[in-house]
């Protein structure tokens, strides 16, 4: 669809000649969507499913590809989120068992579950090592994106995103996206997804479409930021620890990303990191990742003691650099 034909929010479509044709209720496909997952299926070069938000995408993976008494292997560092998802389904018979992302998956597990890379420990996972178990694996590339990592390349099975992040980088959309390296898991989903409901709106594929003619000039920028900001994260006296792939590089990283690193880092400050989120300025001090507008928040209210307590998670969004640096240097004064 291009960008400027109009968003078809029609629930139903009539039969023709007394037979449901191409779309008959929006619940099944909308025309907005369809065209927006061949966008996206086309970026990560698969067969895109599109979701109401990732972990409603997560949770299709989950209950649509998994039976009971299956088990998940969890990289330790997944998005929070997950986690708690895979826990919950554990009432209905969902087992989970938490691996090294940098290392092999316990053997026995049915699917296996990477972040690259994470959220907010910026970790990466080994590829090579995850895709050779026998079990189907699933990369949350939500903070890589396709710009820089195209996991199906790297034999993945199924590749997933908020498109909330960076895919629609704008803070005004709530998406996710499942995207499968074959017909059947998509098949599956697709019969899973119409039957609870949890398709995106036409709103929201229209916004993330918009959205997809810039990712690569966005996500390119943010992480050229990013990178910068890290160095000099990294040479300031009140910070202890800087978390970005780019700087060192992570050999994992480098080894499967491809041209950049992308917006995303975490930090870990020597003093009261509460003090330090709240004295940003331009930066705004709120959750979420991937916008045009940079975002930084301590990850502690939300993962407990899982995460050191002086992290801030950082994603770098358009603003010039030297002016988010400005802005940082003047909050770590806070610490
Ligand atoms: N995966 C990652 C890496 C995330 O950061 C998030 C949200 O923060 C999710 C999945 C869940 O996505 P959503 O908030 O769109 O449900």
């Amino acid at each position: 669809m291009d960008p400027w034909t109009a968003i078809d929010r029609s629930t139903i479509w009539p039969y023709v000649d007394g037979r449901p044709g191409e779309f008959s209720y929006a619940r099944d496909g909308h025309p907005t969507g369809e065209a927006a997952e061949a966008a996206l299926g086309a970026l990560d070069d698969g067969h895109a499913l599109l979701f109401s938000s990732g972990l409603a995408a997560a949770a299709g993976v989950l209950l649509g590809l998994l039976h009971h008494g299956q088990t998940v292997a969890l990289a330790r560092d997944a998005y929070y989120g997950v986690g708690l998802l895979v826990d919950d389904l554990g009432r209905w018979g969902l087992r989970r068992v938490d691996f090294d992302q940098a290392g092999e998956p316990p053997p026995g597990a049915d699917l296996v579950w990477v972040e690259a890379p994470s959220n907010p420990l910026l970790t990466f996972p080994d590829l090579e090592a995850v895709t050779a178990h026998a079990a189907p694996v699933i990369v949350d590339a939500t903070a890589s994106t396709p710009v820089y990592l195209k996991p199906l390349e790297h034999g993945a099975d199924l590749v997933l995103h908020s498109a909330t992040k960076f895919l629609g980088g704008h803070h005004d959309l709530l998406l996710g996206v499942v995207v499968c390296r074959g017909q059947e898991d998509h098949e599956r989903l697709l019969e899973f997804r119409t039957r609870t409901g949890a398709i995106a709106t036409p709103d929201a594929a229209a916004l993330l479409l918009r959205s997809l003619q810039t990712l690569e000039v966005r996500v390119e920028r943010q992480s050229a930021s990013a990178l910068e900001l890290a160095r000099r994260l990294a040479e300031h006296s009140a910070v202890e620890v800087v978390r970005y792939p780019g700087l060192e590089p992570d050999p994992l990283a480098a080894r499967f990303m491809d041209g950049g690193f992308g917006g995303l880092l975490s930090f870990d400050v020597r003093g009261d990191a509460l003090a330090v989120e709240r004295s940003v300025s331009l930066i705004a001090n709120a959750t979420s990742l991937g916008g045009v507008r940079s975002t930084l928040e301590s990850r502690r209210r939300w993962e407990g003691e899982r995460v050191p307590e002086g992290l801030l998670r950082l994603s770098v969004g358009l603003e010039d650099v030297d002016a988010l640096w400005a802005d940082l240097e003047q909050a770590l004064a806070a610490a």
